[in-house]
């Protein structure tokens, strides 16, 4: 069985699915204002990689990803300017373009990592009508009340607000810093924002008598109940989104449909830090996959670079520290190329990688486990094909390469030479042709080369 780390309860948890079999999971996605950096990307690497674990293991999983263009305002306070319009505004772009742009770079990222695409994307505005509804159910059962700027949960009305984060130890010191404006308690949140006089904001409906926009959080409530129901498995995202997003996810989404839990497990990955700090949208420590790409990083050895650090722990970015994972990544596709033929594999060391997986999706484990197994002869290809599928590295995969005349030939010899079972001469060849530069590979399909 599966331990996964609730932040719900604080602890590793055995996975028990609520319809056996089947997973329901949504992550939250990107707000598109702007490009995704690294850091982003670890969390959605993170994500993926439970998903590609649940898969292995036999799960079908229903896997639901927002994409919010609309409603996220700049800072947790509910305050500042709405972060689409603050981005149109940037560019010089409608907020609608703004929006298609960054949402598409984001699924090319998706794309260059390796992520498996979820069952379903939604958007924040192709759903206004299900967060309309979700906050006339929340007033009326008397959980909201009315500013002159947005229409607020009232978390004093709920006896476990802040469960998730423990909110309740820190209520006071939170309290403190936060900016009240018109809000009656500390915590209370904006559930629909009134559009200000004279603002003419590009993304704007009528609801509640007048013309306003959603609060950023009741988009995920409204489409993970939409798609996954009123109780389902796993709700993920980053660590950030625990004491403020999540935490409010829980308190209107329990409070509209009365049922508790909402959701069984959260999962939280740690930061992605650089110097020290959090990397993030706003900083200038921004550093997005286009930029790796450019200096001719693989962007799967920006991914094996993730995976060599436990999503539960902090993990800071340098140059050379990337460029060091992608010297171990190239090792690892060369150890997995030159896996002698006709190897047996040892099933303890398809064990001992499952038992990492299981145990919170433990990665580096799993890694020291796969090279350990290659060092010492242990792992065939089909295996190797397997724990592929959950570490998602492409570590199989030969791009095809323009060769030469003198290579095609030389290739032609040793084919013949396979074929006439003459594998002295066929080793002599393959160190010809790898002294000129290329890795060969035989598989399946014949001979396969890249270059070195
Ligand atoms: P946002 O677009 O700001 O909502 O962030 C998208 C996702 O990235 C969320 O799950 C965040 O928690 C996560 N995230 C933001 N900054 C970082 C970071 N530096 N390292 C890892 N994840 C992050
Ligand atoms: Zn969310």
């Amino acid at each position: 069985m599966i331990h996964l780390f609730n932040t719900l309860s604080r602890k590793k948890e055995p996975l028990e699915a609520i319809t056996p079999g089947h997973i329901g999971l949504y992550t939250c996605g990107p707000t598109v204002y702007n490009y995704v950096h690294i850091g982003n990307l670890r969390t959605y690497v993170f994500e993926d990689i439970l998903v590609r674990a649940l898969k292995a293991k036999g799960y079908q999983v229903n896997h639901v990803m927002n994409i919010t263009d609309v409603g996220h305002i700049t800072g947790d306070a509910d305050l500042g300017e709405d972060k689409m319009e603050k981005g149109s505004k940037r560019e010089g772009k409608s907020a609608w373009d703004i929006a298609r742009m960054y949402t598409q770079a984001f699924e090319q990222n998706m794309i260059d990592l390796n992520i498996l695409e979820p069952n379903t994307w939604c958007k924040a505005t192709d759903h206004i009508p299900e967060q309309i509804a979700m906050v006339q159910t929340l007033m009326d059962k008397g959980f909201t009340y009315e500013t002159s700027d947005a229409l607020y949960f009232d978390t004093t009305k709920i006896d476990d607000y802040g469960k998730l984060a423990n909110l309740q130890n820190q209520q006071l010191q939170a309290g403190a810093r936060v900016e009240m404006g018109e809000k009656k308690n500390p915590h209370d949140f904006a559930l629909w924002k009134w559009s200000k006089e004279g603002e003419n904001r590009q993304m704007e409906w009528d609801a509640f008598g007048r013309k306003g926009f959603p609060g950023w959080h009741i988009e995920c409530s409204a489409m993970a109940v939409k798609y996954l129901g009123e109780h389902f498995d796993i709700h993920c995202g980053g660590i950030d989104h625990i004491p403020v997003h999540h935490t409010n996810e829980i308190a209107q989404t329990e409070a509209a449909t009365g049922i508790k839990p909402w959701v069984n497990f959260w999962l939280h990955g740690e930061f992605l830090l650089i110097d020290s700090e959090k990397m993030a949208k706003s900083g200038e420590n921004f550093i997005t996959l286009q930029t790796l790409k450019e200096k001719n990083i693989d962007p799967l050895a920006y991914r094996f670079f993730l995976l060599q650090t436990h999503y539960r722990k902090q993990l800071n970015f340098s140059f050379e520290a990337l460029e060091a994972a992608a010297a171990g990544y190239k090792k690892l596709k060369r150890m997995v190329r030159e896996i002698p033929e006709h190897t047996a594999r040892d099933p303890r060391i398809h064990e001992e990688f499952m038992k990492a997986v299981k145990d919170d999706l433990n990665m580096p484990e799993a890694l020291a486990v796969l090279f350990m197994g290659l060092k010492d002869n242990l792992v065939d290809l089909e295996t190797i094909i397997e724990f592929d599928k959950i570490l998602g590295l492409r570590l199989h995969d030969i791009e095809k390469v323009d060769i030469s005349d003198d290579v095609q030939s030389l290739l032609d010899r040793r084919q013949k030479a396979r074929d006439e079972k003459n594998w002295e001469l066929a080793d002599l060849l393959r160190e010809e042709i790898q002294s000129l530069g290329y890795v060969l590979e035989d598989t399946s399909d014949g001979q396969k080369v890249e270059r070195e």
